[in-house]
């Protein structure tokens, strides 16, 4: 693969801030956030056929059945876990694209991501590679169970939805830290916020979203 960093036409600079403005207006406000939006280049997690789109604020395809997440809902989940924490370790539960990783990688210090088909997972690493994003640790894996050996987290990101919560990824939570993640069958998915108390968990339901499932297994 080849990478046009720096972009030209629909993949420019002027482009990219007139996404981040689109943001602002649909109710993001964490400047850091948008900030770190505006820095990643969109158009290198997508198909070179759909970077002419990366700007625009849609979900895309990104092959395996498989979407790279519309970017109001990574501007929202990003605020949601990031909002007053300092991120030491952040896992990603479905790496995709690696466009969610990326963004993850310039607010923690190390980001350890998880996805369950292969190919996939290769394609986001040539990327993390080409940007020189070497905070960010990759496996291959069932994400239902997260990656005890490296947590426990400050922040768990799903970004794919289980009908119900994996259990799994609350024990792997420090005290004060946060999950987020999409819950329900396809339809009635609530984007959720939970946050691990000295006892206990409380939970926010923020907004209804629509997301790819949370399956089993791992894809060669
Ligand atoms: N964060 C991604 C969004 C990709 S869509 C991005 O920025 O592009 C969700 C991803 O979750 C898909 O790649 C899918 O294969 C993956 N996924 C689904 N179930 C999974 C599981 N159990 N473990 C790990 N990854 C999973």
């Amino acid at each position: 693969m080849k990478f046009d960093l720096q972009g030209i036409g629909m993949t420019s600079r002027r482009t990219r801030m007139r996404l981040i403005d689109r943001l602002r207006q649909d109710g993001i406000s964490d400047e850091q956030v948008l900030t770190i939006m505006a820095d990643v280049p969109r158009h290198i997690f997508v198909d070179e056929a759909l970077a002419h789109r990366a700007y625009e604020n849609t979900a895309l395809p990104i092959g395996h059945s498989q979407t790279i997440s519309q970017p109001y809902i990574v501007a929202r989940m990003t605020e949601l876990l990031s909002g007053g924490l300092e991120l030491d370790r952040v896992l990603e539960v479905g790496t995709g694209s690696g466009y969610q990783g990326a963004i993850l990688a310039h607010l923690a210090k190390q980001v350890f991501t998880v996805e369950r088909i292969e190919p996939l997972l290769d394609r986001a690493r040539k990327r993390y590679a080409a940007l020189k994003l070497n905070n960010i640790h990759t496996k291959l894996a069932d994400g239902h169970w997260g990656w005890p050996e490296k947590g426990p987290f400050d922040a768990i990101m799903v970004t794919a939805a289980p009908e119900v919560l994996p259990e799994e990824l609350l024990g792997q939570l420090k005290v004060g830290g946060r999950l987020v993640i999409p819950v329900g069958e396809d339809g009635k998915q609530y984007l959720s916020v939970i946050t691990r108390q000295e006892e206990g968990f409380d939970e926010e339901l923020v907004e209804p979203v629509r997301f790819v499932p949370l399956l089993g297994g791992v894809v060669r």
